[in-house]
């Protein structure tokens, strides 16, 4: 028996997966709590690893739209140390095979794929509660409520499907990004802007760092990293824009003045992003008629991989549930256990980026680990 999919979110994760399921004639419908496709800007370049990201996108049979996105050049890469000295300078020679793409463009690249309504904007999840028999209500914050056959939980970091499943809350991970911009670089920033590169630029010493992405339309993107203890970020969150900006500047106090100014001359505010995790071991027992993927089944700190993980688990979710349709929940349980699998490894690899991204070898560490054969 074919069953409807209900599937709560639609970032990344959400919308590949409605788009596999649709290829594969498996009816879906995607809630949305953002009120429409434009309501926030989607920022950011994400890299596309040729093993997950990339893969997803072939299972979703997007790979061709998605080479048409790429930026070119993207995938050059910096390591500077804090007084500026260049310590890497690899130019993108093609050949990384991880090519980077604007988070937004591969967003639209979904969305266009799907048919038309299959996302219900403004559709903000408030609680699920359980019908029996493996089905669910799904209630929103606009009052409405669904009953669905089946439930993924999509909904990112702070997952109200989550609950349901298991009793785990993310934990503030002791790193916050502050991230900011630079618009105009090349004309209105040019010692900031040959110091970021064409490509991802990483400038680090222990405990912080200010990493920067250039996209196509000549802005900086920069998130300046901090491991600091949930006081202090306490206190940062009650400070007003300047003020973080100061407050920070004293943090990098003695760091070149090229990549200070990704914080003084920024465009408008910063945006303080502390960064949370899930239990790196987080699981849950299979529970018939709903499961989780992406972020909402295993938020970690960022390590270059969470958007390619979440892309991967929702495209092997759409052909193990169209595989087997008469047996869903067998397809969902033995799809977890591979989910928590590969996490849990992710996982470990991301502690390990993060340690020598910014601890108390940086930025030697970095070079030896992801640079040297
Ligand atoms: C600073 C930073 C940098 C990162 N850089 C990278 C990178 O370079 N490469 C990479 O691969 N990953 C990166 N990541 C990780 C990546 O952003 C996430 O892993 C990825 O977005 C997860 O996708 P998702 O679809 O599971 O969740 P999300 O992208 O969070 O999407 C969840 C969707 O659910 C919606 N939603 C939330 N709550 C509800 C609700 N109650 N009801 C209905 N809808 C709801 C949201 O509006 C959203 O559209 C980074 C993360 C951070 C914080």
């Amino acid at each position: 028996m074919t069953r409807d999919i209900a599937v709560v979110g639609g970032g990344l994760a959400g919308l590949l997966l409605a788009r596999v399921l649709q290829e594969r004639g498996i009816r879906v419908k995607v809630y949305e709590a953002d009120a429409s496709r434009t309501a926030r800007s989607q920022g950011g370049m994400l890299d596309m690893h040729e093993d997950t990201g990339q893969t997803a996108l072939r299972m979703a049979g997007l790979h061709d739209g998605f080479k048409g996105l790429i930026h070119e050049g993207g995938q050059a890469i910096r390591v500077l140390d804090q007084h500026g000295t260049v310590l890497l300078d690899r130019p993108d020679d093609g050949q990384g095979g991880r090519p980077e793409v604007r988070r937004g463009d591969l967003r639209d690249l979904l969305l266009n794929s799907l048919h038309p309504d299959t996302v219900q904007w403004g559709a903000k999840l408030a609680t699920v509660t359980s019908l029996g028999g493996g089905r669910h209500a799904l209630h929103f914050v606009n009052g409405s409520v669904v009953h669905a056959d089946w439930v993924v939980g999509a909904d990112g970091a702070w997952s109200k499907v989550r609950p349901i499943v298991s009793s785990s809350v993310p934990q503030y991970a002791g790193l916050t990004y502050v991230e900011t911009w630079l618009s105009n670089a090349d004309l209105n920033h040019g010692a900031s802007a040959r110091a970021a590169g064409r490509g991802a630029m990483f400038a680090l010493a222990p405990g912080q760092g200010i990493f920067t992405h250039r996209e196509p339309n000549d802005i900086v993107h920069a998130y300046i990293a901090m491991q600091r203890d949930a006081a202090w970020l306490e206190g940062l969150q009650k400070e007003n824009p300047e003020t973080v900006v100061s407050r920070m500047l004293a943090e990098f106090a003695g760091w070149a003045p090229e990549l200070t100014h990704f914080m003084a001359g920024a465009d408008g505010p910063p945006v303080i992003r502390p960064i949370y995790s899930l239990p790196l071991d987080h699981t849950w027992a299979p529970t018939p008629g709903i499961t989780l993927i992406g972020d909402a089944a295993h938020l970690r700190p960022p390590a270059g991989d969470g958007a390619n993980l979440a892309m991967l688990d929702a495209a092997e979710l759409g052909h193990a549930i169209a595989d087997q349709p008469d047996r869903m929940n067998e397809a969902v349980a033995s799809f977890e256990a591979r989910m928590f699998e590969r996490s849990a490894t992710a996982a470990q690899d991301g502690i390990e980026g993060m340690q020598a991204l910014l601890g108390e070898d940086a930025p030697h560490s970095v070079l030896k680990f992801f640079f040297q054969p």
